[in-house]
C-alpha cells in the first residue's frame, strides 16, 4: 500500500522529496541507500570517523588539563578502538549488503556489542565491552550532525518526516524550505500541530511505523485535507494532485479578495478576527490590516528560541517590536505558558508522570515569581501608550488571579519609582482552559477584563483525552456536546458580566464553528493568520440570527455525530451559494 491514511492536522497539499529527521538524539533514522550512492555513503562514514577521532582528541586535551593525564587516557583508548579495522569492516559490510545508511549500520554494530555485553560475566569484562561500543557513539553523533548540516546547507525544499510532531521538528528547517510535515505520532491539537497550522504547512500525523518505509529523498504527496500520504506517486496521481492544487490555488485567490474586507456579518455586526502569533517572524506571513489585532501572542516561543531566559530589556524590545508592527492595533500578550510539551532547554523541571496535569503555565510563574515579574515589567514598559492586553494561561482559581494582580501592582509601582514610562490601564484577561473554572466563572469574571477560551486544552481536560496522545486522538473531539455546552456557558457568563469573550484555541480555525460561536454570544476569535479569510467569507454571508439558529441546533445535539453533522451542513451551506 503506497497510500497511507493518517490524521490531518494542517491543511494544504505538498508534493516533494522527503527528508527523514530523527525526533531525538536517542533515535537513529534508517533509510535505504540506492546502489549507486553506496560509495558516497561509505565516504560519509569515513568523514564521521575522522570527526569522532578529532572530538576524542579534543576531549582528551580538555580532561588532561582539568583532571590530569591519567583520567584523560580513556579517550586515547577510545580513539584506538575506532582504528580497529574489524569493527569498521563490519559496519561497511552492513552498509554495502543491506544498503542502509551509516547511522543505522553503526547503530547495528553498537547493538551487537551491547548484546555481547549482556552475555558476559563479571564487572570488569562488562566494562571492557562497554568501552568497545562507546567510541562508536561519537561516530553516530558525528553522523547525525553531518546529516543535519547537509540538509541545512542544501537549500532544497522538502517534506519533513519525523517520529513525533514536536515544536523542535517544526523549527528544524527554515519555514520557506518546509513544504510539509508528516509524523508517526502527534495529536491534532499538540503544540507542534499548532505551529504547523500557524506556519501554513500541510501536516499529517498518526502514521505509525512510516519512517521505516521511507527512503531519504523519496517523493511523497502529502494531502493535509484528507490526511493521507502517498509514497512515490505515479504519473496519474501527480496529475490528479496538481489539479487539486490548482483548484486550491483558485480558492485562495477568491479568498485573497475577501482577506482585506472587514469581518462584518450580513446584517452588519462587526465580529473581531484576530491572529495568534508566536514570534516576530510571523509578521512576514500576513498583512496586519487584515486582522483586528493579535488575540494571542504565545510568548513562550520567544523564550524557546533563546539559549537562556531573555532579560527584561530583551523582552521589552521584543514586545515593543510586536506592538510597533501592529501599528496601534491591540496585542494580547499571554504570560509564559511553559511546561507540558513546551520545555525550555535551560529551565530543567523534574520529570512528571503526568505533565498535562502538572507544573505548567501560571502554576510555574506564580511559584517562580521572578519569571512573572520580569515579564510583566517588560510588558508594562513596552505597552506604554500602546494597546496592550495581558492574558493569563492555565488559571484554576481566584487566588491565582489575585496574586497576579498583586504582582502587577508592585511591578507597576516599582517601574514608576524607577522613572519608567508605563501603561497604567492594561486589561488583564484569563484563559478559560481548565474545566473547573466553568463552575466559578461568574465570580472569576469579575476580577478580569476579558475571557479567552483555550479550547486546545479545555477539550483535553474536559474529555480526559491527552491532546498529544495518538491513542486517544479519536476521543479528543472538539465537536462534542460537552464542549459546545461549555463554550455556550462561557459566552453566557461573559455577556451577563458585560466582558468581552473570545476563543483563541484552534477550534476557531473552522468557519462553521466560528458562526456557532457568534451565535452563542462570542465577540471575537483569534486564529492562525491564514484562516482569517475563510472566516471572513463565512461571517460576511451569514446574519446573526442564522448564527444563533446554528448555535441552538448544535446545542440541541446529544452526541458527537449530530454535532458534526449539524456543523458540516452549515459548512456545506457556506459553499453552496
Ligand atoms: C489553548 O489551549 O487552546 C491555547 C490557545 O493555548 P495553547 O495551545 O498554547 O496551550
Ligand atoms: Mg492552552
Amino acid at each position: 500500500m503506497r497510500l497511507v491514511q493518517g490524521t490531518s492536522v494542517s491543511p494544504g497539499l505538498a508534493l516533494a522529496p522527503v527528508y527523514v529527521v530523527r525526533a531525538s538524539p536517542a533515535e537513529v533514522p534508517t533509510w535505504s541507500v540506492p546502489e549507486d550512492e553506496v560509495a558516497r555513503e561509505l565516504e560519509r562514514l569515513d568523514r564521521a570517523l575522522d570527526e569522532a577521532r578529532r572530538e576524542l582528541t579534543t576531549r582528551q586535551k580538555v580532561v588532561a588539563t582539568q583532571a590530569g593525564e591519567k583520567d584523560a587516557e580513556i579517550f586515547g583508548v577510545h580513539r584506538m578502538i575506532l582504528s580497529d579495522p574489524g569493527a569498521l569492516a563490519q559496519v561497511k559490510k552492513t552498509i554495502r549488503e543491506e544498503r542502509i545508511n551509516s547511522e543505522a549500520a553503526v547503530q547495528a554494530l553498537i547493538r551487537r556489542m551491547e548484546q555481547m555485553l549482556g552475555k558476559l560475566e563479571g564487572n570488569s569484562v562488562r566494562n571492557f565491552a562497554a568501552d568497545l561500543s562507546d567510541p562508536w557513539r561519537y561516530v553516530l553523533d558525528a553522523l547525525m550532525r553531518v546529516e543535519r548540516e547537509t540538509i541545512a546547507s542544501s537549500g532544497s525544499k522538502v517534506i519533513l518526516a519525523a517520529a513525533e510532531l514536536t515544536p523542535a521538528v517544526m523549527t528544524y528547517l527554515p519555514r520557506e524550505r518546509l513544504l510539509g510535515v508528516i509524523t508517526e505520532s502527534g495529536g491534532r491539537f499538540s503544540h507542534g500541530a499548532v505551529l504547523a497550522r500557524s506556519f501554513g504547512v500541510p501536516c499529517v500525523v498518526g502514521l505509525p511505523q512510516l519512517l521505516g518505509r521511507l527512503e531519504q529523498g523519496m517523493v511523497l504527496a502529502v494531502d493535509g485535507e484528507r490526511g493521507t500520504v502517498q509514497l512515490r506517486p505515479g504519473e496519474d496521481d501527480i496529475r490528479d494532485f496538481e489539479q487539486r492544487r490548482a483548484r486550491r490555488l483558485a480558492r485562495t485567490e477568491v479568498l485573497a479578495n475577501i482577506a482585506a474586507e472587514p469581518a462584518v456579518t450580513a446584517d452588519g455586526f462587526r465580529f473581531g478576527v484576530n491572529v495568534n502569533i508566536e514570534s516576530l517572524r510571523d509578521f512576514d506571513g500576513f498583512d496586519r490590516t487584515h486582522c483586528d489585532g493579535v488575540g494571542l501572542l504565545r510568548t513562550e516561543f520567544m523564550y524557546l528560541e533563546r539559549p537562556q531566559f531573555p532579560s527584561e530589556d530583551e523582552q521589552f524590545r521584543l514586545y515593543r517590536r510586536v506592538l510597533e508592527r501592529m501599528e496601534g492595533q491591540p496585542v494580547t500578550l499571554r504570560t509564559l505558558d511553559i511546561g507540558g510539551d513546551k520545555r525550555l532547554p535551560y529551565f530543567k523541571t523534574p520529570p512528571e508522570p503526568n505533565p498535562a496535569l502538572g507544573w505548567r503555565g501560571i502554576r510555574i510563574t506564580l511559584q517562580w515569581q521572578d519569571l512573572m515579574r520580569v515579564q510583566i515589567r517588560a510588558a508594562l514598559r513596552a505597552g506604554a501608550n500602546r494597546p496592550l492586553r495581558i492574558l493569563l494561561p492555565m488559571v484554576t482559581s481566584l487566588e491565582e488571579i489575585q496574586l497576579t494582580h498583586e504582582i502587577f501592582d508592585s511591578a507597576r509601582a516599582s517601574l514608576v519609582e524607577q522613572g519608567h514610562e508605563v501603561e497604567r490601564e492594561v486589561p488583564v484577561g484569563m484563559m478559560v482552559e481548565v474545566p473547573s473554572v466553568l463552575f466559578t466563572l461568574h465570580e472569576l469574571v469579575r476580577h478580569v477584563d476579558f475571557l479567552s477560551v483555550g479550547t486546545n486544552d479545555l477539550v483535553q481536560y474536559l474529555l480526559a483525552a491527552d491532546r498529544d496522545n495518538p491513542w486517544v486522538a479519536r476521543l479528543y473531539e472538539p465537536q462534542h456536546p460537552a464542549v459546545v455546552h461549555a463554550l455556550a456557558h462561557v459566552a453566557k457568563v461573559a455577556n451577563a458580566a458585560q466582558k468581552p469573550c473570545a476563543v483563541c484555541g484552534d477550534i476557531a480555525d473552522d468557519p462553521a464553528i466560528v458562526l456557532m460561536l457568534l451565535g452563542m454570544g462570542y465577540d471575537s476569535v483569534s486564529v492562525a493568520p491564514h484562516f482569517m479569510a475563510e472566516i471572513k467569507y463565512a461571517l460576511r454571508r451569514t446574519t446573526r440570527e442564522q448564527a444563533r439558529e446554528l448555535a441552538r441546533d448544535v446545542l440541541a445535539c446529544n452526541d458527537c455525530e449530530s454535532v458534526r453533522r449539524t456543523l458540516s451542513a452549515a459548512r456545506a451551506r457556506l459553499h453552496a451559494d
